[in-house]
């Protein structure tokens, strides 16, 4: 068993452990610190400790197998083709795979075995797990889960990457759980601490407020799941990936029968767009939005929200880019009223160059913007759309 242990000898009774607990499992009797049975082992109070009296200990039984290998991404694909997460993941896999001298491996589960096995040649991918089935993916989840949960047993990944999908989100706790490892959902930035080794996962963290890393120090592998649209695909010159095939007896009866499958295409365009104006409250009215919207239609763009008008119901939730909504990298982006709220920057921050208006010369966005405009938005895009309009009528 792991548990927390005060040194009640140590410790002076400064209380300046109490405050920093995240679940108020520190109390003061007597002048010392004491633990009253909450505590979730997060650690926060050892590094507040000045004398350090207290301890997180872990049992070696605690402890699990940290010697695997090779970085694992598992590739989901719909009926029209791999998803762009997955050749994200690969390429982001890839770097981290360079930086300590790993194996990069993808997971190709069911109909897709066959179906896309030569689409990662120039994608830096050395092996391909193929786990063949007259399937598509969607329809077996547990089995599919199965099937990686028992290579994974067998084969032991130090890092396993999946997509944040729906579909992703609900396998990859699935996995991990049995498995016995943890989980870190919806990353939005990877990396490898050279001097440990050690996958460094960050993700959002206390609705948004502030970014936490997380590491995986004891259990292999370490595994996240990552936000579509943050990692950048990248092509690399390299050789064909070895296929390894690996049986898997799909018969198991998982107690789910499907009825019927519906298909939904995502229809999604902005993750895919190159320009793209975001309107934000700083817009004013739905009917101003409208405004903005016929500005992006003259300049080819693509018109994006900040989840304040969601809200207030002037534009569908599709449309929301953030933390909640969906993470862009457009080549150019104008923000039209936007403050710059952290959750909202967690979904621009790919984007090349940002263009920002605001009538306060203070508003967070211009932190990030590379051109700044002071000035009402509203009056802009009336002036913008004006002179395109006028530009035409001169052709
Ligand atoms: C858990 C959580 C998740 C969240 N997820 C998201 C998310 O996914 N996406 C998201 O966007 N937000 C998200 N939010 C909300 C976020 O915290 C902000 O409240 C939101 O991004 C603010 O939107 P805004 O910039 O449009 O509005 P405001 O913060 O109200 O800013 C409006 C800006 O417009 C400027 N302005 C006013 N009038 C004009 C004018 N005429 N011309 C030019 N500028 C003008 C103002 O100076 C101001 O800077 C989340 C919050 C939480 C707690
Ligand atoms: S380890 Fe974390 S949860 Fe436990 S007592 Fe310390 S601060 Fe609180
Ligand atoms: S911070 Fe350390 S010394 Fe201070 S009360 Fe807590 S355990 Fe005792």
């Amino acid at each position: 068993m792991s548990g927390l242990k005060i040194n009640t000898d140590q410790c002076v009774g400064c209380s300046q452990c109490i405050q920093p607990c995240p679940v108020e499992a520190l109390e003061m009797i007597g002048g010392k610190a004491y633990e009253n049975g909450n505590c979730i082992y997060c650690g926060i109070c050892v590094n507040a400790c000045p004398v350090n009296a207290i301890t997180i200990e872990k049992s070696k039984k605690e402890n699990g197998d940290v010697s695997h290998h090779g970085i694992w991404v598992f590739v989901e694909y719909d009926r029209e083709g791999v998803l762009p997460v997955s050749y994200e993941l690969i390429s982001e896999g890839r770097r981290l795979a360079n930086t300590q001298q790993e194996t990069l491996s993808v997971i190709l589960v069911g109909e897709g075995a066959n179906r896309f096995i030569n689409g990662f040649n120039q994608y830096g991918v050395d092996q391909i797990y193929a786990i063949n089935g007259d399937f598509h993916i969607y329809e077996k989840e547990h089995g599919v889960a199965n099937a990686i949960i028992e290579i994974t047993k067998k084969l032991k990944p130090n890092i396993l990457l999946i997509g944040a999908t729906a579909y992703g989100r609900s396998l990859a706790p699935r996995v991990a759980a049995s498995v016995n490892t943890g989980l870190t959902a919806d990353c939005t930035e990877l990396k490898i601490n050279v001097e440990t080794g050690l996958l460094e996962q960050t993700r959002p963290a206390f609705g948004g407020n502030l970014m936490a890393t997380i590491t995986c120090p004891n259990h292999r592998p370490q595994m996240a799941t990552v936000r579509p649209g943050v990692m950048t695909i990248q092509e690399v010159a390299s050789q064909k990936p070895k296929v390894i095939s690996i049986p898997f007896n799909w018969s198991t009866d998982y107690g789910i029968t499907l009825l019927s499958t519906h298909y939904e295409k995502d229809t999604h365009s902005l993750r895919e767009a190159d320009f793209i104006l975001v309107a934000g409250k700083g817009v004013g009215s739905a009917k101003n939005l409208k405004l903005i919207k016929q500005l992006a239609d003259k300049l080819g763009a693509s018109l994006g929200v900040s989840r304040p008008l969601v809200d207030l119901g002037w534009s569908e939730y599709q449309y929301q880019i953030g933390q909640t909504g969906i993470s862009i990298a457009p080549k150019r982006l104008i923000a039209f009223g936007i403050s710059g709220a952290i959750q909202h920057l967690a979904g621009i921050s790919k984007a090349e160059t940002i263009i920002a208006i605001n009538t306060d010369a203070e508003a967070p966005i211009f932190g990030i913007a590379d051109y700044q405009v002071v000035g009402d938005c509203v009056e802009i895009a009336k002036q913008l759309i004006e002179a395109i309009d006028q530009k035409k009528s001169l052709i």
